[in-house]
């Protein structure tokens, strides 16, 4: 496993990471001891950033991932979890839910303090809430030992610089910009490095479009992007290959990115995630598959509220 620096943070992480999103059943119903089985793989095989969230699952995922992490070294992980996303339309980022939530977070993680404590998915709320509220009550919680780095979550690059022209933060993470059909993220890089802010790329198989089973109902992509995913996904497969492993050695290539999350609750997804890392990108299928992806490539859709898209 490599491991490199998130941002000023100094924390030496795993270049592909753990996304507990899957534990919560967000993708298919989940077994506990499946979910708890594949932690303990992903910990095993080297992986050292763990990320969760109490939306997932409605809390689901951050009791499954309390229960697998029992026992565990409290050293051995660096885990991240949020605040201010409890539901599909259910958001609140003011200082008493987050101050709150913390400390519903820490219980069901079992754990003493929180490494990285993230405002989920901003673009939803006022992004002035955020910085004048939100993150100064997380900052008294890091004062206070429950908390130890700050970050903000979201889909439209632009609250990245909304939240970074302000104020200092210790990290970003972003999803679905840095994979096979959309690489916008690395615009975003020369911003974030002289910030040195730690970055977090999430969704390296665009949340399953760039996987043989496809994207689950839900997704938010349209029909013109999920069709070239799928188009690509065939010619993968036509060549006998498979286009999650060609989109994560994609994504992982990228030095500026400090660490990809992946979800999954099976553990030899996880186990085959780590082989494929360690295998070399065929670089002529990349070549066709971005050229089938062409027609869609950096497009996006729009999340939250029209003013941070
Ligand atoms: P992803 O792109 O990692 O795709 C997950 C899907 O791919 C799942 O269905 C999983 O079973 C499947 N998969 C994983 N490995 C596979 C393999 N080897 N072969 C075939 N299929 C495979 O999307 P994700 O789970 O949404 O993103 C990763 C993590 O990032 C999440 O779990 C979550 O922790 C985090 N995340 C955060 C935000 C946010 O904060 N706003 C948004 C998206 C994701």
């Amino acid at each position: 496993m490599e491991y490199r620096t998130l941002g000023k943070t100094g924390l030496s992480v795993s270049v592909i990471s753990y996304g507990a999103s899957p534990l919560g059943g967000v993708f298919h119903n989940v077994r506990e001891t499946q979910g708890v089985e594949t932690v303990h793989t992903a910990l095993e095989m080297g992986m050292n950033y763990i990320d969760c969230s109490p939306y997932y699952g409605l809390t689901k995922a951050e009791s499954v991932l309390g229960m697998a992490l029992k026992g565990v070294e409290r050293n051995r992980y660096i885990l991240a979890t949020k605040v201010g996303r409890y539901g599909d339309d259910e958001f609140d980022f003011s200082a008493e839910r987050v101050t709150r939530s913390i400390d519903e977070s820490l219980e069901r993680l079992g754990v003493d303090h929180i490494d990285v404590i993230q405002c989920h998915d901003i673009e939803f709320g006022s992004i002035r809430q955020v910085i004048d509220e939100t993150i100064p009550a997380l900052r008294w919680a890091r004062e206070q030992g429950k908390v130890r780095f700050i970050g903000v979550t979201g889909l439209p690059l632009t609250i990245f610089r909304k939240v970074l022209d302000e104020i200092e933060i210790d990290t970003v993470l972003s999803y679905c910009h840095y994979c096979l059909n959309d690489v916008t993220l690395d615009s975003l890089s020369p911003y974030l490095n002289e910030k040195r802010v730690g970055v977090i790329n999430a969704s390296a198989l665009s949340m399953g479009l760039l996987t043989n089973s496809g994207p689950p109902d839900w997704h938010p992509a349209p029909a013109l992007i999920r069709d070239h995913c799928a188009k690509a996904a065939a010619h993968c497969r036509e060549r006998g290959a498979d286009i999650a492993k060609l989109a994560l050695q994609f994504a992982l290539a990228n030095p500026r990115i400090h660490t990809t999350l992946v979800g999954t609750a099976r553990p030899e997804n996880i186990r085959k995630n780590i082989e494929w890392m360690n295998e070399p990108i065929d670089e002529t299928l990349l070549a066709e598959v971005r050229d089938i992806l062409k027609p869609i490539q950096d497009q996006t859709w729009p999340s939250g509220r029209t003013e941070n898209n």
